[in-house]
């Protein structure tokens, strides 16, 4: 989509810090952490949020999603101390970019509930 920053970093109109790619998928790094481990996962179409993806595909698109942020949080080394994922939907959230990601955040120990 025209304009949306995450459809930019998801073609490499503009560059992020990538550290890890699938066809359908790219993880990198926030460029303002919250933890000494935090990675925005999104799917390379856009996508707004969510509760958005529909039918099977969507579907297949949030599992694959919620996989790769696994699969990047063990090769990041994250699996022994434990991370977390999350997605902040809508304003209540304070979901600041409307293109789905989800926060994986490692390497310290977080609190909860969140704020
Ligand atoms: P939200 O607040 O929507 O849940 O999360 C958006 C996240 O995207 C924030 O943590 C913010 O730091 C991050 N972010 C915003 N713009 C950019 C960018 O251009 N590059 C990267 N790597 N992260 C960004
Ligand atoms: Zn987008």
């Amino acid at each position: 989509m025209a304009d949306c920053i995450f459809c930019k970093i998801a073609s490499r109109e503009i560059q992020a810090n990538e550290v890890a790619r699938t066809d359908d998928a790219v993880a990198f790094r926030d460029t303002d952490p919250k933890a000494p481990t935090h990675i925005l996962i999104i799917p390379t179409r856009h996508v707004a949020a969510v509760r958005d993806p529909s039918g099977e595909a969507g579907e297949q698109l949030l599992g694959h999603l919620l996989a790769f942020a696994a699969t990047t949080a063990t090769a990041l080394g994250l699996d022994e101390g434990g991370y977390r994922i999350v997605t902040n939907t809508g304003n209540d959230a304070g979901q600041s970019v409307p293109h789905l990601h989800f926060h994986l955040l490692g390497g310290r120990r977080l609190g909860w509930p969140p704020g």
